[in-house]
């Protein structure tokens, strides 16, 4: 009798995407949207790669394993084509995206609306004004022209505007347009997502496009957690007839079924281990000096209560910015790409359960939060990170019931993509923007091969928003399934 592992080598696929993150599933749904036969084999006993939910700490607390908050996943063109919300996604607002809490005067808030926002900025509301307002009511086709390969732009006088403001470094943005600390934090904090120091190009792009998002479409978390967004793409997926198969690792690619494309939710480190000798030379060597990083520390906690904010209006906010004034931010991030552990790291922390009741049991609550630390540390900073809590909430730590770590060897075991903790594909610096991961006009493809890359090591980049999987899809219907 044949084993299940003989049955799957014989099967023959269209397509078969290895891995089940948000960009795979995004491949595989829009393969399977257009009639293939695709499968997905992941190596985890779950699906979800980044975008995944589970009860870490004590049942009934919902945490989040990897991302929580997703300004790019309601803003995604893709996500927002699928009927997800059938196969059980639903957004959830916080009442504003973002607080950040200074050490003096109130906590300074990303509001939904930009009047808002602008009115506790001080002598900085008319820049940032100036700054976001004339892209939000452009939000779709921003995110069409910016969140996909570099290619010339549908929109282009609404993308060169974006590029004029917003493509250098978040220290050169905010000395330019900001007078007042209010406006600098706000900006430096939003910007250090970009994971580079703040002195490097392109963290204001980051910055702004993740500001603009913050008013045209909101920093939302998926009811239930992040596992809902995988879990519904998954389902929608199944729906069209694909199959997942879950709990294998892919080595190389003598362990997949016979396909005619295959697709890779992977980084350019395992694409080497997987598929090295069949990569063309120069791609080879280039893939090799991919860079990561940094890394990130990050840590869970079920609470007893809401965590206690100095300024209470820090829980109007989904998302909290833990860091003071843009120096000390800017110092942290500086510090780590130096390869060192700041004292005081810049923390980004989401407080779900405060707007969704199913994360926790009644009056609990469930804390997420995490910091960059240099690539593959072995340092614990949770200590660290709960000192920075309680610098803006004094009183947190008499709330924790349980808490649990990941530094970036736990991140790495979980899900190979995180290497050495990083987890964003790769660094985002400008060269590994425009070239990602090489310069070429389909940089899915792998040349003369029919593999293609589909993670967030390709454009736009990290973020749970499925566009990689999407353009790596299309990109494998063009090359090597059309006419199958
Ligand atoms: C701690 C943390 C916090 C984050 N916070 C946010 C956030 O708040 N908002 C946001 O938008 N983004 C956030 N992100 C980033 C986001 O999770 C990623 O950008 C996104 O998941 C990338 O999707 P992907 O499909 O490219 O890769 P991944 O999600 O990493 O998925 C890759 C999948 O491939 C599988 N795989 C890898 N190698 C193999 C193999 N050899 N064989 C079989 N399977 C394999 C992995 O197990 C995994 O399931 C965060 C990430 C982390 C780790």
């Amino acid at each position: 009798m044949r084993g299940r592992d003989d049955r799957i080598a014989s099967a023959r696929f269209d397509a078969v995407v290895v891995g089940s993150g948000p960009n795979g599933l995004s491949a595989a749904v829009t393969l399977a949207r257009d009639g293939y036969d695709v499968r997905v084999v992941e190596g985890a006993e779950e699906i979800g790669g980044g975008a995944c939910s589970a009860e870490l700490t004590i049942p009934g607390f919902v945490h989040d394993l990897c991302s929580a908050v997703h300004p790019l996943g309601v803003g995604s063109p893709f996500l927002r084509s699928l009927p997800l919300a059938d196969h059980g996604l639903e957004w959830i607002h916080p009442h504003a995206p973002l607080a950040h809490p200074l050490d003096q005067g109130g906590a300074v808030l990303l509001e939904r609306s930009v009047d808002a926002t602008a009115s506790g900025l001080g002598a900085d509301a008319a820049a940032w004004r100036e700054l976001v307002g004339p892209f939000v009511d452009r939000w779709d086709a921003l995110a069409r022209d910016l969140l996909g390969p570099p290619r010339f732009p549908r929109r282009p006088v609404t993308a060169l505007r974006f590029a004029l403001r917003a493509l250098r470094s978040s220290r050169s943005l905010t000395r330019a347009r900001f007078r007042g600390e209010r406006a600098r934090a706000l900006f430096s904090g939003i910007a250090a997502h970009s994971m580079l120091p703040l002195d490097v190009v392109p963290s204001a792009a980051v910055g702004t496009i993740l500001g603009i998002a913050g008013h045209a479409v909101g920093w939302p978390v998926p009811k239930g957690g992040a596992g809902t967004i995988t879990g519904a793409l998954a389902a929608y997926f199944r729906s069209l007839g694909g199959t997942i198969e879950t709990g294998r690792w892919i080595r190389s690619l003598g362990d997949l079924p016979p396909a005619r494309a295959i697709l890779l939710d992977v980084t350019p480190r395992q694409l080497l281990s997987i598929a090295g000798p069949r990569l063309p030379a120069l791609y080879r060597s280039r893939l090799a000096r991919w860079r990561y990083g940094p890394g990130v520390f990050k840590v869970d906690w079920a609470l007893e209560g809401p965590i206690p904010w100095r300024d209470p209006a820090c829980a109007r906010a989904g998302t909290v910015h833990l860091g003071g004034r843009e120096a000390e931010i800017e110092a942290a991030e500086a510090a780590v790409a130096r390869g060192e552990h700041p004292k005081r790291p810049f923390v980004l922390l989401a407080q779900p359960s405060l707007f969704d009741p199913t994360r926790a049991p009644a009056g609990k609550h469930v804390a997420w939060a995490y910091t960059h630390v240099p690539v593959g540390s072995e340092l614990d900073v949770g200590d660290r990170i709960a000192a920075q809590i309680e610098r803006f909430a004094p009183g947190f730590a008499d709330l924790v019931l349980a808490r649990r770590s990941a530094g970036p060897a736990e991140l790495e075991r979980r899900n190979p993509n995180c290497v050495g903790g990083s987890i964003g594909g790769g660094s985002q610096d400008l060269a590994q923007t425009i070239a990602r991961p090489l310069p070429r006009p389909d940089p899915y493809r792998v040349p003369g091969t029919r593999l293609y890359l589909c993670s967030s090591s390709t454009p736009p980049g990290p973020g749970v928003h499925g566009l990689c999987g999407w353009y790596a899809a299309r990109s494998a219907i063009r090359g090597s399934l059309r006419g199958v």
